[in-house]
């Protein structure tokens, strides 16, 4: 039996992102209540343009998520006509709002509008998504202090469930900025020995094999076949995939590659919670740096007190 010893964040192998999201978000709150009684009220813009489904989804759930720890959302929904220099000065208008904490450019972005323009427009302090150059840049040199949340809630995971890393082989497939980049960064970061792996990487299997860590962020249901997997090694499936019969599936085949991990986290009810957590916790961050309050205290250290 290969699988890791039952803890708080792990069942039967399972890691469990709503608990860990659960853990990171209660010291949120706490400390917006806190704000609160000093008079000032965290807001989140969200900027989504065009009726994506799936942007739909995810935007309501994060103004729930903020609802639920005391942050104030501020939903700006655009038309899909809209010009690339109207999102811009959406953008603007809001970083000269004061009130507003975190910006949030919910992507996809229509065709025929530039992502990377717009990204840019963010001011850096307000960039809760972590995705503004300067951000980014920060990251891949060290540390930064508003940093990606998929990618960051992945490390949290891998943290709650006591996965080591330090010397470990770390696979990561997919090398898109939001998350394959940016977390083979904190890979690296937390002296994993990192491999990259994408749609041109011949013999995936063989890398998974050798793999202690894999991270998959590929959008493809069932490219990491279970038998590839390495007895005991830890699973971070980011993959959100809805099958023609409306079923939510990762980039994992579960079954399989759960009878051999140590650890592996489920679609849904894994990485989606964590995403969600860390905008809060980015949020949280944004808005204390910018009104000059401090750091809050670190969101991996929510479970050892
Ligand atoms: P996300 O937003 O989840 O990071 P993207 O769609 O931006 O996803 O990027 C998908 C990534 O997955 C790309 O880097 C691509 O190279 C990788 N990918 C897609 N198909 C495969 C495949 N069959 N094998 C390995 N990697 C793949």
């Amino acid at each position: 039996m290969p699988h890791l010893q039952d803890s708080w964040a792990v069942t039967n192998g399972i890691l469990h992102g709503k608990l860990v999201a659960e853990r990171v978000k209660a010291p949120i709150r706490q400390q917006t209540a806190l704000l609160a009684e000093q008079g000032i009220t965290l807001t989140l813009a969200v900027v989504r343009v065009g009726a994506d489904p799936a942007s739909e989804v995810y935007v309501r759930g994060k103004v729930r998520a903020c609802a639920e720890v005391g942050i104030l959302s501020r939903h700006h929904h655009l038309d899909a006509t809209v010009t690339e220099a109207e999102i811009v000065a959406l953008v603007e208008e809001l970083n000269n709002d004061d009130s507003v904490d975190g910006i949030l450019v919910q992507l996809p972005l229509p065709r025929g509008i530039s992502e990377s323009r717009i990204i840019a427009a963010v001011d850096p302090r307000k960039d809760v998504d972590g995705f503004h150059p300067l951000n980014l840049g920060q990251l891949f040199s060290g540390r930064s202090l508003l940093e990606p949340c998929t990618p960051a809630g992945c490390m949290l995971l891998l943290e709650a469930a006591g996965v080591p890393l330090s010397g470990k082989r770390a696979v990561v497939v997919g090398r898109s900025v939001i998350v394959g980049r940016p977390v083979a960064q904190m890979l690296v970061r937390a002296d994993a020995t990192v491999t990259m792996c994408h749609r041109f990487t011949e013999d995936l299997g063989a890398c998974i094999a050798q793999a202690d860590v894999v991270v998959v962020a590929a959008g493809v249901p069932g490219l990491i076949r279970g038998s590839w997997v390495k007895p005991g090694a830890a699973i971070i499936d980011v993959g959100i995939n809805r099958l023609p019969t409306g079923k939510l599936t990762g980039d994992v085949e579960f079954e399989e590659a759960h009878a051999r991990a140590g650890v592996i986290t489920p679609v849904p009810g894994g990485v989606g919670p964590m995403t969600v957590a860390m905008l809060l916790w980015n949020t949280l961050v944004a808005a204390m740096l910018r009104r000059r309050l401090g750091m809050p205290r670190p969101a991996a250290q929510a479970w050892s007190v």
